[in-house]
């Protein structure tokens, strides 16, 4: 019987997986539950190559959980729940106390529970997935990868806001970062693939329906779009990403709305949703501004003039810049967002191969750029592979 290893990305509303066996490092399964207390819930499972998606009705992500072990047992990846040594789960928010991945104890768990105050909508369900697999699979150990990790090297200059200090020395107040494993790992792979050389001034650009952009130097991150919490930087799906502050007490007063009321506004029905009026999906948005849809080609400018910004000011923290990756589903499959990011970049010296750009091509740079530009997919559940290993001690 081989050991194995889980590694469990879970977001408010869906879970993705990777199965790996320990000792060779290879992924065994994978899949994801999307639409987890929705009554359309789907499971998609996929192992050597073959995809299978069912409509299965999960209420929470206790039985999204207990459907993926099954689907474990049943496609004969695994014979025994005992196979799986440990899990690893993503832990959105580890406020100013982890800088590492931790094992799992009572200790971890109320230190999650207590941060969930900074991350309402995340912590609480990577908590619930800690609680399932204590159920489902009590021998196993667990493993917590936070998302504000990695970024736990941005100097105070660029993580302290301008508020009254005792807000940050008693309260914690300041810009921690997320989507850590993503930035991780794409720093990790630049590095391995185009040497420490040519990518010491780095930009990558998370761009999925969260999105955030990560400055890295000589591999460490150095600045953060995402802050305090991760509506914040860049417009996304459905958040808002930055706006002028006095607009939340204005929008209050004005419409009587209660906090939780302007918090869910903010995190589900603004961003690429809230300006198009019609989509979070940048599919959709491409091919209603195609037809004409001015809404939809507006909500496209504004996304694409946010991360030209965030790119010129941390082409600054960096004092320059040898590659910009993008990452993520729009960053990873959609050219023309590309494009439209890298055509205000020139004078940076960036140049797309156009023909490389539209085939999603490794490196989409042209020969004469001075700025490498690269499309690495992205995958989280290696760090948290990687970290469970660590963390156990396990070579
Ligand atoms: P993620 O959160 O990384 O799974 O990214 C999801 C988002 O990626 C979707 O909401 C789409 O906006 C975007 N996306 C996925 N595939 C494409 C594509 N082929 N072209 C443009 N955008 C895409």
């Amino acid at each position: 019987m081989s050991q194995k290893i889980l590694a469990i990305n879970s977001g408010s509303s869906s879970l993705k997986f990777k199965l790996y066996e320990l000792s060779e490092q290879t992924v065994l399964a994978s899949g994801h539950v999307d639409r987890i207390g929705q009554r359309n819930s789907t499971f998609t499972f996929e192992i050597h190559g073959q995809k299978t998606i069912q409509a299965e009705k999960m209420d929470d992500h206790l039985a999204a959980i207990q459907a993926v072990v099954n689907g474990l047992l049943t496609s004969h990846v695994i014979e025994h729940k005992s196979e799986i040594i440990a899990v690893g789960h993503r832990i959105s928010h580890g406020g100013r106390f982890y800088t590492h991945p931790v094992k799992v104890d009572a200790a971890v768990k109320a230190k999650i529970k207590e941060l969930s105050v900074l991350s309402p909508l995340h912590n609480p369900v990577n908590l619930a997935g800690i609680e399932a697999f204590e159920k489902i699979l009590p021998e196993a150990a667990e493993v917590a990868t936070f998302d504000t990790s990695f970024h736990y090297t941005i100097p105070p200059k660029a993580y302290m806001y301008g508020l009254p200090y005792n807000y940050f020395k008693d309260h914690d107040i300041r810009r921690y970062g997320f989507h850590g494993p993503s930035h991780e790992y794409i720093v990790l792979k630049a590095r391995e693939l185009f040497g420490t050389q040519q990518t010491r001034r780095m930009i990558t650009c998370h761009l999925g329906n969260g999105a955030s952009l990560c400055a890295a130097l000589d591999g460490k991150s150095v600045n953060s779009s995402m802050g305090f919490t991760p509506l914040a930087g860049l417009l996304m799906g459905t958040r808002s990403g930055d706006i002028d502050p006095e607009i939340i007490p204005f929008i209050e007063e004005r419409f009587h709305m209660s906090s939780e009321d302007v918090r869910k506004m903010l995190n589900q029905d603004s961003g690429l949703l809230g300006l198009s009026g019609l989509s979070n999906d940048v599919r959709d948005l491409n091919q209603a501004a195609k037809a004409g849809n001015q809404r939809a080609q507006l909500a496209l400018d504004v996304y694409v003039h946010q991360i030209q910004q965030y790119i010129g000011a941390y082409t600054t923290d960096l004092n320059g810049l040898d590659m910009l990756v993008f990452t993520a589903g729009v960053g990873e499959h959609s050219a023309m967002i590309r494009q439209a990011v890298c055509a205000q970049l020139t004078f940076l010296g960036v140049k797309l191969d156009d023909e490389k750009n539209r085939a999603d091509a490794l490196r989409i740079d042209a020969p004469n750029s001075r700025v490498k530009v690269a499309v690495i997919p992205t995958d989280e559940e290696a760090i948290i592979a990687r970290d469970i290993k660590q963390v156990l001690g396990i070579k």
